[in-house]
């Protein structure tokens, strides 16, 4: 690849190099990044419930429990805050800088290897064996060019994790990093004992109610500006409170406000954790808001970046939505007329 990372085919040749990592490990601790996404808990569960085929004694470390919706999957429970024994190698999947552990972090620090297994931008470049392709639509895309064919191979559970990064980091086939190869992946890891149909009812159909009160009140406050091109919405913490709404309640509130035709880059900011401000960020096309978020201290994809902000909502805004702004206005792509 251009960027340095591995190309979607040559995934499997890093195989061996994970066994062999494997191999000499005395315990293993896997992590993911803070407020888990699918990919996150798909990858970080799939490759548990192949090392426990493998008979690799592991734990799985996240800053945060897994969202409601990937409750469902197998092996959701064994999902910890902090380590409970001793490991040296550590496995860190879907985040491309330490930091992205949050509190985890320190249980990655200090090991003898660190693997890193991910799809983003590579930003920091941490561990000694990178299985990193910017190419893949998601962690779990590279998790089944890895691990397709191997022995142990990919059985029913471990197939149903992988399947559901894939189907969510793709905005379910919808989003532009969706390729023939994680279509074919995913017709495998249904033949492979994957429901296409639970995962999305798991995923789509099983909202709380809180989440979607929250939308609505999104949808009602959504500011448009540069002639519609630039949407956002800030939600203040006193309406989560009004409707017993938590920050997971946020997922997917910035796709529909990028779903307006004219809007080319939506942006949703809401309270983060420790008093900071998360701004998700979305784009169309070649517009890179990935580039924006690391101006500003965060990172992601061209079309999905985040940022983490320090100081208070409206300082959040000014800063991010100026970046915005400058993004768009650099741009040459223009509206056609309504
Ligand atoms: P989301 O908006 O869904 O939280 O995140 C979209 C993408 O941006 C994800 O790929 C995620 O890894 C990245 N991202 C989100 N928040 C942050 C952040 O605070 N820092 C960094 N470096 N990346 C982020
Ligand atoms: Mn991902």
């Amino acid at each position: 690849m251009e960027d340095g990372t591995l190309a979607p085919e040559r995934v499997h040749e890093a195989l061996p190099s994970l066994r062999a990592v494997l191999a000499g490990a005395r315990g293993v601790r896997l992590g993911t990044h803070l407020n888990p996404d699918g990919d996150a808990i798909g990858s970080a569960l799939g490759l548990s419930l192949w090392l426990d085929r493998l008979g690799v004694p592991h734990e799985v470390l996240c800053h945060n429990e897994p969202p409601g919706y990937l409750r469902f999957l197998p092996g959701s429970d064994r999902v910890l805050a902090e380590p409970t024994r001793p490991a040296d190698v550590g496995i860190v999947l879907d985040l491309e800088a330490l930091e992205r552990l949050g509190s985890c972090r320190p249980y990655f620090e200090g090991l003898t290897r660190l693997v890193v297994i991910d799809h983003h931008i590579p930003h920091e470049a941490p561990g000694d064996l990178r299985i990193v392709s910017t190419a893949a639509p998601a962690t779990c895309s590279i998790l089944v060019d890895l691990l397709d064919g191997s022995d142990p191979g990919i059985d029913a559970d471990v197939a149903t994790c992988l399947l559901t990064g894939i189907v969510t980091d793709t905005g379910s086939f919808r989003f532009s990093n969706t390729t023939a190869r994680c279509l074919h992946q995913a017709a495998r890891l249904v033949e492979l004992g994957a429901s296409a149909a639970q995962v999305a009812s798991e995923c789509y159909l099983n909202r709380d109610e809180a989440a979607v009160r929250l939308l609505g009140e999104a949808l009602h406050r959504v500011r448009t500006d540069m002639d519609g091109r630039l949407a956002w919405v800030a939600l203040p913490a006193e309406l989560f409170d009004r409707l017993g709404a938590k920050e997971e309640h946020t997922e997917g509130i910035v796709n529909e406000v990028l779903s307006v035709r004219t809007v080319q880059i939506a942006a949703v900011l809401r309270p983060g954790k420790n008093g900071k401000v998360k701004g998700s960020l979305r784009s169309k096309g070649d517009l890179d808001v990935a580039a924006v978020a690391r101006e500003i201290g965060g990172g992601g994809h061209k079309n999905a970046a985040g940022v983490t902000y320090t100081g208070t909502l409206e300082e959040a805004e000014t800063v991010i939505m100026e970046g915005l702004r400058r993004c768009l206005a650099s741009s040459s792509s223009i509206n056609p007329p309504a």
